[in-house]
Formats: C-alpha cells, sequence, structure tokens
C-alpha cells in the first residue's frame, strides 16, 4: 500500500477509536451495524432529528462542538416557560410548579416524578442526568447501583452523611430504556433545575456525567477532558466529574481516582 495512504487509514482509525472510547464512556454499548441504503432509496435528511428518535443520542454522542450532530443538551431552546417563583425561591415552590408534569414525552413511561432529595440549604450539590428504574419505582434520585456507589462515594469518601448534600437530575422522569434525554425533554425540565439551584444556593455544583455538565455549561463539552477542571454555572464553581454509572461499567482504579479526586476538591472548595 502506498505509505502517505497507510498513514492516513492509521489517522483514521485512531479517530475512530478514540471517538468510540468517548461514545463507551457515554453509555454506548454496542454500535448497531445499519446497512447503507441505495442512494436513491435515502429520504432527504430532516433539519433536526433531535427529539424524534430513541436512537437520537447516539448519533448526538460526538464530541466536537463544531460538529452538525450535537448532545441535546447543548441544543436546548428556552421553552415558553415563565418560572412563577422569584429570584430566590423555595424548593417547595419549585416542586409546586412542576406539578403532575406533562410538558414532554418522558411522563407517558414514568411512575413517579423524581424531582431530588437532600438538604434544601446544601453547600454541596450533586446533578445527575435521569432516573433510572430504581428511582423511577421509589422517587428518590441514585437510589440504584449507580446511586449506591455514589451514595457510598459521599458517606465513606467524603465522610458526610448522604442527607447534607442535594442530589438531583436534570430531568424528572425516567427516560425509557434510560437513553439520553432528548434536547425537548432537557428543555422542558431546565427551568426546574436552575429553580433548585436557585433555591439550594449551593457553594458547588457536582455535575455527573456529560450530559449534566453539557447542560449547565451551555455548551457540548467532553466530560474525560474537562473533568477535574473548575468551570461555573451562574457563578456557581462546578466540578465536572464521571457518572457513576459510567464507573461502574468501566471500574478501573484510574476512573476511580479521578472521581474521588473530583469529588475532593469539590467538597474541599465547599468548604472555604
Ligand atoms: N443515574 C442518574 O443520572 N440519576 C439517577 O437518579 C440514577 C442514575
Amino acid at each position: 500500500m502506498d505509505p502517505s495512504l497507510a498513514r492516513e487509514a492509521r489517522r483514521i482509525a485512531a479517530s475512530a477509536r478514540a471517538l468510540l472510547e468517548e461514545l463507551a464512556e457515554e453509555g454506548l454499548e454496542s454500535v448497531p451495524h445499519v446497512a447503507p441504503e441505495p442512494l436513491a432509496a435515502q429520504a432527504p435528511e430532516p433539519a433536526s432529528t433531535v427529539g424524534s428518535s430513541d436512537a437520537a443520542p447516539i448519533v448526538e454522542a460526538g464530541d466536537e462542538p463544531a460538529s452538525e450532530t450535537t448532545s441535546p443538551a447543548a441544543q436546548i431552546d428556552l421553552v415558553g416557560f415563565e418560572p412563577p417563583w422569584g429570584d430566590r425561591p423555595t424548593l417547595e415552590a419549585v416542586r409546586e410548579a412542576l406539578g403532575d408534569c406533562r410538558r414532554c414525552g418522558l411522563c407517558e413511561g414514568r411512575t413517579t416524578i423524581v424531582f431530588g432529595n437532600g438538604n434544601p440549604d446544601a453547600d454541596l450539590m450533586f446533578v445527575g442526568e435521569g432516573p433510572g428504574a430504581d428511582e423511577d419505582r421509589q422517587g428518590i434520585p441514585f437510589v440504584g447501583r449507580a446511586g449506591q456507589l455514589l451514595t457510598a462515594m459521599i458517606e465513606k469518601g467524603l465522610e458526610i452523611p448522604r442527607s447534607d448534600v442535594y442530589i438531583c437530575n436534570i430531568v424528572k422522569c425516567r427516560p425509557p430504556g434510560n437513553r439520553t434525554p432528548l434536547a425537548d425533554e432537557v428543555a422542558s425540565c431546565r427551568p426546574f433545575l436552575d429553580g433548585q439551584i436557585q433555591a439550594v444556593r449551593p457553594r458547588v455544583i457536582v455535575a455527573l456525567g456529560r450530559p449534566a455538565a453539557s447542560l449547565l455549561l451551555g455548551r457540548d463539552v467532553s466530560i474525560t477532558r474537562i473533568r477535574g477542571t473548575w468551570q461555573a454555572y451562574c457563578g456557581i464553581p462546578l466540578m465536572p466529574t464521571l457518572h457513576p454509572a459510567f464507573v461502574l461499567r468501566q471500574y478501573t482504579a484510574e476512573n476511580r481516582r479521578h472521581v474521588w479526586e473530583d469529588l475532593k476538591a469539590a467538597l474541599e472548595r465547599a468548604r472555604e
């Protein structure tokens, strides 16, 4: 083979490997094989597929902000919702405004709305992605396997009771099959997350995983690149870290050490 072609093939293979590693980090467990249709049979691309298909998160998991497909969190559009609370809401006011929410399709499959739980005056607030099956049944965030790991990291690692921190998610209803929430779902729920942050006024926010970090930072981020670095959400220091579900899937000493370092830094800053 021509050496320049071989170099190009190696470069493409290396980029594909890096992309697959990033997708695996975000929860992609397999890449479906889709046989290409003959060109003539292909329908024209819709302007945006976000919000129209369960498969969207896989397409959107690309990492480059400049790419045409960005994560749902980075595509949110402000919905026509005027929060009925002022600058300093209470969690009760935000919960009451959420009501028996039917603002997006996630309401169809949910058992319970998982609003959030913990200390309403917490110094440390954790924001995850969305409830899983256990959370949907119990109405409490982070109680399944990933939640147990998060709880252990808080209680055994940081040595503070879980009830001292506040924990919630970017969407309050379980996405079917635990898929990444779609742009319209994130947009519908966003005012309530903002309201929760305004109510708790934590000293530090920990964003668990890419969707939470991307949403709160207002741009598509790579969690492996950004984790462990201080960011800010509306002036509140924000520490992005790996989602505990990812750490469970890739239970390496390195991933555990990364999360541990990030959480320690977050607690230290919250105590300053
Ligand atoms: N994963 C999340 O992001 N949130 C939960 O509540 C549980 C698992």
